[in-house]
């Protein structure tokens, strides 16, 4: 399915060439991915027949060459390239339409950096991409190790849900982290004594810092500020992080 204007805050466009997924980590416990496959499918979306099985949709491979106007896409909102079902093949086909589609950026967000550090040689890393690890709590904080590895220009880490302090994480050779609570029912708190240490990390070391929800049952009305402002940073001179 692809997704124009989406809603998530820090892209502009969703382009998911798979679906489908399966749970890894904490972060994964109320995955919104497998919610909406679940609810797509009742709904009887062809592309999620298979419901949250992953599943390769060969047809939209080169869809982004198809939008002229530049955007930045999330790639795989609703599942994770990555996914060992997914064959490296396919990999190297998402990446060769990546390369091509230099008008756009492209965010490519994992639960599975060992893998991308695996293959990450056989992959064309063009200055139009950029990866990130999803990181909720120390538990996974070896995501970021493998992060490392991968010559991407941008290396970011989605850090929501937050589900605890990351004061000890090394942020060495990462360029943006973006820091969410978790929101929906049965929404673990974040303390904003977590997302402080975060901003105030990345505010030492120059990096990006981006403050996307407080979340919660109703993220509505919880907001996005953070000590009283949002924190919008974004990337933005790509030639800083060659
Ligand atoms: S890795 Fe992402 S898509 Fe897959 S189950 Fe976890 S949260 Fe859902």
């Amino acid at each position: 399915m692809a997704v124009m204007n989406s809603h998530i805050e820090w892209t502009e466009a969703t382009w998911n060439p798979t679906t489908g997924c399966t749970k890894v980590s904490e972060g994964c416990r109320h995955c919104y991915a497998e919610t909406m496959a679940k609810r797509l499918k009742a709904m009887g979306q062809p592309r999620y027949q298979n419901g949250f099985k992953l599943t390769l949709h060969e047809d939209l491979v080169d869809l982004p060459l198809k939008w002229k106007k530049p955007r930045k896409v999330f790639v795989n909102s609703m599942s994770d390239l990555f996914h060992k079902d997914v064959p490296t093949d396919f990999i190297v086909r998402v990446f060769a339409t990546m390369n091509a589609a230099s008008q756009h950026t492209f965010q490519v967000l994992t639960k599975r950096p060992e893998r991308v550090a695996e293959i990450a040689h056989l992959l064309n890393w063009t200055d139009n991409i950029w990866m990130g690890t999803s990181v909720e709590d120390m538990r996974v904080a070896g995501r970021v190790e493998h992060l490392r590895r991968v010559p991407a220009v941008v290396r970011f880490l989605s850090c929501e849900p937050l589900l605890g302090s990351l004061a000890d994480l090394n942020l060495e050779g990462i360029h943006w982290v973006i820091v969410g609570g978790e929101s929906g029912p049965g929404a673990r708190p974040m303390d904003a004594k977590w997302a402080r240490e975060l901003r105030d990390k990345c505010l030492e070391r120059g990096i990006a810092y981006f403050f996307k929800q407080w979340g919660g049952v109703q993220k509505h009305r919880t907001g996005r500020l953070l000590d009283d402002r949002t924190w919008d940073e974004i990337p933005s001179t790509l030639s800083t992080y060659a």
